[in-house]
């Protein structure tokens, strides 16, 4: 079995370790960002494929991911209320018909749905909502257990010394794999209080997107292509809100609790394959959460080529 180092603590860093954990591999976590700071804490999340290719790969990728979240939300209760993992039923509005999604195979009972007024179409399934702070923290403590580790250091290069070493640092990897092809896509969410919620909404124009959680309710979005700041914008968060509003009118009066933004690793292509003794796994888009297990999962076998 190898020493692995895995360069990035964002769910696809963690998700990896997890796997090359059980696969028996010495695993150690390096980033900069410890999980609460990463990307992915500001994931709404749902299971959804968003700017994310090739379309082929991603469909295997998510359906496996898919899978596994299924299977944690619907097992032991206990543990999917640690790991923050449900099965939400929601809807997607589209202004005019369409053809069912691309992805719609790894989603057992998509149906179409009759479109709320003003929508000319929507569909209906049932995804896993993933509350972010929980479920990092939940990975972090499967790390943990399964006797990885997890520490602070910034790199300036990628580490030499393990007989492997995994690069999942997101938009860090424009430095670390020295590739410009790699771009921030800033996203910025806000954060309202319960407010009965059991349905999530998403409507691709805007986008605008509500996701309802144990104690909040994520309120998005923007999609900014080559943003860096991730200072949220008071202006952005009132428009979000209206739009939000308008496609769930019981958001209207919830108290705001806080704001984020976050940068999408964008990609024209997700970055899976092994150069030497580096497996590069990044370029997720706004699909990280979505494609994690589907991804680990092949890092494992390349771990093994
Ligand atoms: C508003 C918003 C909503 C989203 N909603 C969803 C959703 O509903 N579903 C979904 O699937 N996805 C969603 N996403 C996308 C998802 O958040 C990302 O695809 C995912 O977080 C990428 O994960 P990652 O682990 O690759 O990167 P990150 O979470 O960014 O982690 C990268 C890690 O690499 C480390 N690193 C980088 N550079 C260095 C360095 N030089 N030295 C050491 N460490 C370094 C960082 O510190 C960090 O620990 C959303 C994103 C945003 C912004």
């Amino acid at each position: 079995m190898s020493r692995v180092l895995v360069v990035g603590a964002g769910v696809v860093g963690l998700s990896c370790a997890v796997r090359l954990l059980e696969a028996g591999h010495r695993v150690d976590v390096v980033a900069r960002d410890l999980p609460g700071e990463t990307t992915s804490a500001v994931a709404a999340a749902i299971w959804y494929p968003y700017r994310a290719w090739p379309q082929d790969q991603v469909l295997a990728w998510g359906s496996r991911t898919f899978e596994v979240f299924t299977a944690l939300a619907t097992g032991d209760s206990a543990e999917s209320e640690r790991a923050g993992v449900r099965l939400v039923p929601g809807t997607e509005v589209l202004a005019d018909p369409a053809a069912d999604p691309w992805w719609a195979g790894a989603v057992p009972g998509l149906t179409r749905t009759q479109p709320p007024a003003g929508y000319r179409d929507a569909w209906s399934f049932a995804t896993p909502v993933i509350e972010m702070p929980l479920y990092l923290r939940w990975l972090t403590t499967r790390v943990e257990e399964l006797g990885g580790t997890l520490t602070r250091l910034n790199l300036s290069g990628l580490p030499t010394g393990a007989d492997v070493v995994v690069n999942a640092s997101g938009i860090g990897a424009r430095l670390l794999g020295a590739d410009l092809s790699v771009s921030p896509v800033a996203g910025q969410v806000l954060y309202v209080e319960q407010v009965g919620l059991e349905r999530w909404w998403l409507d691709g124009a805007g986008p605008t997107y509500v996701v309802p959680r144990s104690r909040d309710i994520v309120v998005g979005g923007t999609a900014i292509e080559g943003e860096w700041s991730r200072t949220p914008s008071p202006e952005t968060a009132q428009e979000i809100l209206a739009r939000a509003t308008r496609l769930v009118p019981a958001l209207a009066g919830a108290r705001i609790v806080r704001h984020k933004v976050g940068l999408r690793p964008a990609r024209p292509s997700v970055r899976l394959e092994r150069e030497g003794r580096v497996i590069h796994c990044y370029g997720h888009g706004g699909s990280g959460v979505t494609l994690s297990w589907g991804c680990a999962d092949e890092v494992v076998a390349l771990a093994a080529s």
